[in-house]
């Protein structure tokens, strides 16, 4: 029987319990860097804790069933994932990606992989015609959707088109949506990257990354890397996101209604002057996303008037705090261009839009009148001063 997403969530997949002999409810975690052999030749599956360990395998069973990949690697955060998911690129290799990407990734990129021999083209995979960039070294396209902070939707069949079209991977980061309302692998994605320290995880209290894929032969050289690299998830934050991705579906319901009035108030707001998220009608990439995704997600990027305004509600609200991360039950409201996009060399920061006028929130699952309030008294109190407050 396949289970649901739901049930997948809960239970993982029907192995789940066998060979755990007390029938603990909980995946036990199992704390031990080595494992005793039976004889020599013979193995239990499990040699030494970097290569693999139960419950990481077992995280790593529910993370495949949720994305519909045949393998999930899970690795120490998100970066430790990207990094070693570059590693399967050599020197002179070329790759197309979005110019709207996680800071960090851009920062790898640039500071790392070029450094490397591998170069780059970052465009903008939404509007331009990604095919002309493809050139006869390209090896992938890698593209996150929504995209972060600026929430621009790409079409994931589009790029996997084009990607077949030129034997290229298609790389999907799929953080922002989680698999519970998009799986990339479905829509011809060949890998979904994740930071499971945003909705997977769900508490902002844990970090992981995740790798997961549908062919065995891009498996077999990731769990090569992961073996050789040793960045693999620690036995106890396994357990950590195990526990979280329990409630996903319910997190991630109750984020996107938080999330849609939170739109609501936005757009009625005299003093935000634009509201990024997909999920409004009309909007860029509302019919994209609706296409290919089961639901918006609850990030949510704005504009206000000036910096000065968008500074002051960073300091003045006083529920929600001003703080990196996104995913967690914790409504967080950031500021991409001195934090999450700091890296990103300005005129680029500036060309995708992320001024210093606009704030990313991440809507959490608290009481969504309560986050109106606090936004909309932080933004009244607004006087118009035009110091620097941060
Ligand atoms: C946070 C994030 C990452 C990096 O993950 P870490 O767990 O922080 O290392 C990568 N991609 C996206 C979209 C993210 O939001």
């Amino acid at each position: 029987m396949e289970f649901k997403f739901a049930t997948k969530c809960v239970y993982g997949n029907k192995e789940k319990l066998e060979g755990e002999p007390t029938g603990a409810i909980s995946f036990p975690i199992y704390q031990t860097a080595t494992y005793a052999h039976p004889e020599v030749g013979k193995s239990t599956g499990f040699d030494y804790s970097r290569l693999q360990n139960p419950t990481r395998q077992q995280l790593e069973k529910v993370v495949a069933a949720l994305e519909k990949g045949i393998d999930a690697l899970a690795f120490s955060s998100g970066m430790a994932a990207i990094t070693a998911l570059m590693e399967i690129f050599k020197p002179g290799d070329h790759l197309i990606t979005d110019a709207d990407l996680y800071g960090g990734s851009i920062r790898l990129f640039n500071h790392i992989n070029e450094k490397n021999g591998i170069t780059f083209s970052h465009i903008n995979c939404s509007r331009d015609d990604v095919e002309s960039y493809v050139r006869e070294n390209t090896r992938a396209i890698y593209i996150e959707t929504p995209t972060n902070p600026m929430m621009s939707v790409v079409d994931i069949r589009k790029m996997a088109d084009i990607a077949k079209r030129h034997q290229l991977l298609l790389i999907v980061d799929n953080t922002f949506l989680s698999p519970y309302f998009q799986n990339p692998l479905e829509l011809g994605a060949d890998i979904v990257v994740h930071s499971g320290t945003k909705f997977l995880g769900g508490h902002n209290d844990t970090l992981s990354g995740f790798l997961v894929t549908n062919s065995q032969e891009i498996s077999d050289k990731l769990r090569f890397i992961i073996k050789t690299v040793g960045s693999g998830l620690a036995p106890m934050d396994s357990w950590l996101i195990l526990r979280g991705i329990k409630t996903l579906p319910l997190r991630m319901e109750k984020a996107q209604e938080n999330a849609k009035a939170i739109v609501e108030y936005l757009i009625s707001e005299p003093k935000v002057t634009k509201v990024y998220y997909p999920g409004i009608e009309g909007s860029d990439g509302y019919e994209v996303c609706k296409s290919q995704a089961r639901g918006f997600g609850s990030m949510i990027t704005f504009e206000v008037e000036n910096k000065y305004l968008a500074q002051h509600i960073l300091k003045h609200t006083k529920l929600i705090p001003f703080a990196e991360s996104l995913g967690g039950v914790e409504t967080l409201l950031t500021y991409p261009c001195t934090q999450t996009h700091a890296d990103v060399p300005e005129e680029v920061r500036i060309a995708n839009g992320i001024t210093e006028s606009v704030l990313r929130m991440s809507v959490g699952i608290e009481d969504k009148e309560d986050l109106i309030t606090d936004l909309k008294e932080a933004i009244d109190s607004y006087d118009g001063y035009r110091g620097l407050y941060i």
